[in-house]
């Protein structure tokens, strides 16, 4: 516990980017790492030259990412399950004071939670985990996080949801998603969300295998989805976006599209305002989840299954007419290079919905790629107004949940963009 942490030392420009906020070092910063072992709690000191050094604190290294230090402390740590426990309360209690209407929501958010790799998300009383780095992934730290989560939240079970390209990124063994432990009580068998005489009649079948169904419904904002936490699918749900869902709600009505609905989260909110609602994807499994919730919520939407490239195309080509359009796309620039490609993306995709407004329309749009700056989402926005003749009155502003925090200083943090304007 009290070892004597190994000691990294790194450039200038690491420390200056440390002490303007950050809590990543580049591996070009890094000056030695030398016989430190991947996923270290390490002392980090910056070389001042001269044999000069002065002690920054405590990080996580990684011998693979690009990102090779994590800062977990910014003074040197002597526990650090002892803080891990701390940080994940900090957490838990930041939810209880800023989190409403819901039971899914983001629990710990990495680097926005001060606990760099770490993603856990509730739903209902399932967590989800997902571990980003080599230190998050050793298999004390995991025995800490899951011992702390179960004290705090209290929850049936925990899954793991494993992204396969981060943990091959970060040299890590491959994982199949899984449930990772799951309470006394929970009913052996696996099938969950049953009533209790169904669940007598499982008692006794066995623990399931990964490729059975535990199944939860969650509900935010008064609106009831299904979670299926061991499902094929990488992503849960876009918890995110909770709180825009709401506002989207406020100021809809008439005919909507919700472009790259996932499974239904704008547009299950939307059809409590609007007359008709369509909802669009390319993921026909997502759509499927998509019809399941809003069966559960007594709604009649329609689902396209389409690019929404070509969908919007033909659509504003045929002139159809919307009174609130929902874009929620996926990330276009995953890396700095993409970003060219990813505006026009954006552009041509605002540029169809903008077009097919009717007067007094109310646009939703969104970007969650942090390489595209909230400026150059703006700016692409109105670039696709300008050339739309539409005039754009900016009515919200946001970005993501409560439960997502972004930290100043770390700008990654604050990635989401989501714009509500009434057009004319
Ligand atoms: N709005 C959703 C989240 C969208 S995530 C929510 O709030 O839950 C992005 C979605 O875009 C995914 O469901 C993915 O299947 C879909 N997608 C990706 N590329 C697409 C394309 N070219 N056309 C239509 N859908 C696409």
């Amino acid at each position: 516990m009290g070892a004597i942490q190994p000691i990294v030392t790194i450039s200038r420009r690491g420390a200056e980017r440390i002490g303007a906020g950050h809590v990543w070092v580049y591996r070009s910063d890094v000056v030695q790492a030398e016989g430190v072992a991947p996923g270290s709690v390490v002392t980090l000191r910056e070389d001042r030259g001269r044999g000069a050094r002065a002690t920054l604190g405590s990080a996580l290294y990684s011998s693979a990412s690009e990102i090779a230090l994590r800062m977990i402390s910014r003074v040197p740590v002597t526990d650090i399950h002892q803080l891990v426990r701390e940080r994940i309360r900090a957490a838990v209690a930041y939810r209880d004071r800023f989190v409403r209407d819901t039971n899914a929501y983001r629990v710990i958010f990495s680097e926005g939670d001060f606990l760099p790799g770490l993603i856990v998300e509730r739903y209902n009383d399932i967590l989800s985990l997902q571990v980003l780095t080599q230190a998050m992934d050793s298999p004390e730290m995991r025995a800490t996080v899951i011992d702390e989560l179960k004290l705090g939240l209290e929850p049936r079970a925990i899954v793991e949801r494993v992204d396969a390209r981060v943990r091959r990124l970060e040299q890590l063994e491959e994982k199949e998603s899984g449930l990772v432990w799951q309470g006394a009580s929970t009913i052996e068998g696996g099938a969950t969300d049953v009533s209790p005489v169904e669940e007598n009649q499982q008692v006794g079948r066995g623990r399931p295998t990964p490729h059975q169904q535990l199944t939860i419904e969650f509900q935010m904002n008064g609106v009831r989805f299904l979670f299926d936490a061991l499902g094929g699918q990488k992503t849960g749900a876009f918890l995110d976006q909770r709180e825009n869902y709401a506002a989207t709600g406020q100021y809809a009505r008439g005919e909507a599209l919700d472009v790259f609905c996932y499974q239904g989260g704008f547009a299950l909110h939307l059809a409590r305002a609007c007359e008709k609602v369509t909802g669009v994807d390319s993921a026909r499994a997502a759509l499927e989840a998509a019809e399941q919730n809003a069966t559960l919520n007594g709604h009649e939407l329609e689902w396209i299954e389409a690019n929404a490239f070509d969908l919007l195309r033909d659509y504003s080509d045929a002139s159809k007419k919307y009174d609130c359009i929902v874009l929620d796309p996926p990330a276009f620039a995953r890396s700095k290079r993409d970003l060219a490609t990813a505006l026009r993306g954006y552009k041509e995709l605002n540029l169809r919905a903008l077009k097919m407004l009717r007067p007094g329309g109310i646009l939703v749009t969104c970007s969650c790629s942090y390489h595209v700056g909230p400026q150059t989402f703006l700016e692409t926005i109105q670039a696709a107004a300008r050339d739309s003749h539409r005039n754009l009155r900016i009515l919200e502003n946001r970005g993501a949940a409560k439960d997502h925090p972004s930290v100043l200083g770390i700008p990654e943090t604050a990635y989401l963009k989501c714009l509500i304007a009434d057009v004319s």
